[in-house]
């Protein structure tokens, strides 16, 4: 039995069954909200609400129209509901997630900028968990995403950029949970930076002979140097960790992501790879979408318009690989046309 503050979809099937039309989707978001008391944010009155036409709520004591989206990632959007869920499902299910191009094939999708946004919202969602230090004794190392590919610089392909990777070797062995982080350079000033950002103070670092993690770590971290040259040991002997996460992300990019991943948006990346990774033994993907809707309704809206906007002067929207209206389809179930009766029934 679950408990009353843990419901989730416990396969395809009941996922389909529980949220088969915008309003189911909403009545759940306000139930991960809100729970059984729902509360105007301008009055603070207590279930002194109702609902009118399904996507808003009247506060009865002070009469204000209150989107039930509102504050979620999922406000001011037009994809209907029923689709955002069943992208987070998806992203859920494979342990690899899914890139944009697959998610648009797979739900049947007019638009792939819709789609696009629809998956870096979600992104943004998982970016605001596992933002708490590592601790014990992690392994610390810098390894180099991109530059296989072809594409010159600032449109989209990501250049080789140096991804800094933080993991926890817990003392009952494995891995424990990662963090990443893009780095400028491995001076001492940037990896002190990065462990200031993932690993709480005092814990053990350990990290190959690059010898600026020394005045990195100084007065700060125990630190242990495992020196690659003259040990007789291979690299991933030494540092087995980072060399395991970061092949597993090489291999996510390149397989899942095609490698499509550009510079604008290898932080998001980044942030769904972390939180894949730390969930990985978590057998049951419904708790993982409960999970991530449950971030989602937390998170703020980000738009479209705001993803693609660039500091530097290299905005790159994706191009879309064919053309198509920007509003999907709605998943909401059909009405029982049954078209293969079509020859019966015609008249
Ligand atoms: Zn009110």
């Amino acid at each position: 039995m679950a408990t009353p503050s843990l419901h989730y979809p416990r396969s395809e099937r009941e996922f389909r069954s529980w949220f088969s039309d915008d309003l189911a989707c909403l009545d759940y978001l306000d139930w991960l909200r809100w729970g059984e008391a729902r509360f105007c944010h301008r009055c603070g009155c207590v279930a002194q609400t109702r609902a009118i036409g399904g996507r808003f709520w009247r506060c009865n004591g002070c009469k204000t129209r209150i989107s039930r989206t509102a504050g979620t990632i999922f406000q001011d959007t037009r994809t209907p509901l029923t689709v955002q869920f069943a992208a987070a499902w998806e992203l859920c299910v494979d342990k690899g997630g899914i890139s944009a191009l697959a998610l648009q094939r797979r739900l049947g999708l007019a638009s792939y900028q819709t789609t696009w946004t629809m998956l870096h919202r979600y992104r943004a969602a998982m970016a605001r968990s596992g933002q708490e230090l590592l601790t014990g004794t992690v392994e610390v190392d810098e390894t180099f995403l991109g530059g296989t590919r072809p594409g010159p610089r600032g449109r989209g392909a990501l250049g080789k950029t140096m991804i800094g990777v933080a993991v926890e070797t817990p003392p009952t062995g494995g891995f424990g949970r990662v963090r990443l982080r893009i780095l400028a350079d491995a001076s001492e000033a940037s990896l002190r930076a990065l462990l200031l950002d993932t690993v709480e103070r005092r814990s053990t670092v350990v990290t190959d002979g690059l010898k600026e993690y020394i005045a990195a770590t100084a007065g700060l971290y125990t630190h242990q140097r495992h020196i690659i040259s003259g040990s007789g040991s291979k690299a991933h002997e030494l540092l087995p960790g980072v060399h395991r996460v970061a092949s597993l992300l090489k291999r996510w990019t390149l397989g899942t992501l095609q490698g499509s991943i550009g510079e604008d948006h290898l932080e998001a990346y980044l942030a769904e790879f972390t939180s894949r990774f730390n969930r990985r033994h978590s057998r049951d993907r419904g708790l993982l979408f409960h999970r991530l809707v449950t971030l989602a309704a937390t998170t703020p809206p980000l738009t479209y318009r705001a993803l693609v906007q660039d500091n530097t002067p290299k905005p790159t929207p994706p191009i879309p690989p064919r053309g198509g209206a920007l509003r999907p389809q709605t998943l909401e179930p059909l009405p029982l046309a049954r078209p293969w009766r079509d020859v019966v029934s015609a008249p």
